[in-house]
């Protein structure tokens, strides 16, 4: 099974540092989608079959928390896998965001984080074994 990706971060730069070492982690990828606010996630939500979300919190228009507040409230959506990728350093930001069922990294992160938090999050079947990290 082929993972379809939604990066959301409202910097261009890091959505393509992102993307790449996603591609280096190992996940089997699809399609991958970008966004630079969570007005635009939640949009391209509503375009796409996303299977997993990686969102920044800060973000101009609207952050991260609010779209993850929305996809929660959303019987559509409330179910799909969501990684938080961020800077962010108040844990209790970061605790509120974990009571959610989501996921959380710091960036930047290596390939090996990122697969072993999909690993967690989805299960080993949408990992490529034989590319190793
Ligand atoms: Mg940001």
């Amino acid at each position: 099974m082929a993972v379809n990706l939604l990066i959301v971060d409202d910097s261009s730069v890091m959505r393509s540092m992102i993307a790449k070492t996603v591609a280096m982690s190992g996940l089997k990828v699809g399609e991958i989608h970008q966004a630079a606010n969570g007005q635009e996630g939640l949009e391209q939500l509503g375009n796409h079959w996303i299977d997993l979300v990686l969102v920044d919190i800060n973000m101009p228009v609207m952050n991260g928390e609010e779209m993850i507040r929305q996809m929660k409230q959303d019987p559509a959506l409330r179910d799909t896998p969501i990684i938080v990728v961020s800077t962010e350093g108040s844990s209790q930001r970061i605790d509120n965001l974990l009571g959610q069922g989501v996921k959380f990294i710091h960036k930047p992160f290596s390939p090996e984080l990122f697969r072993d938090t999909v690993k967690t999050l989805i299960g080993e079947g949408v990992i490529n074994e034989d590319q190793d990290p």
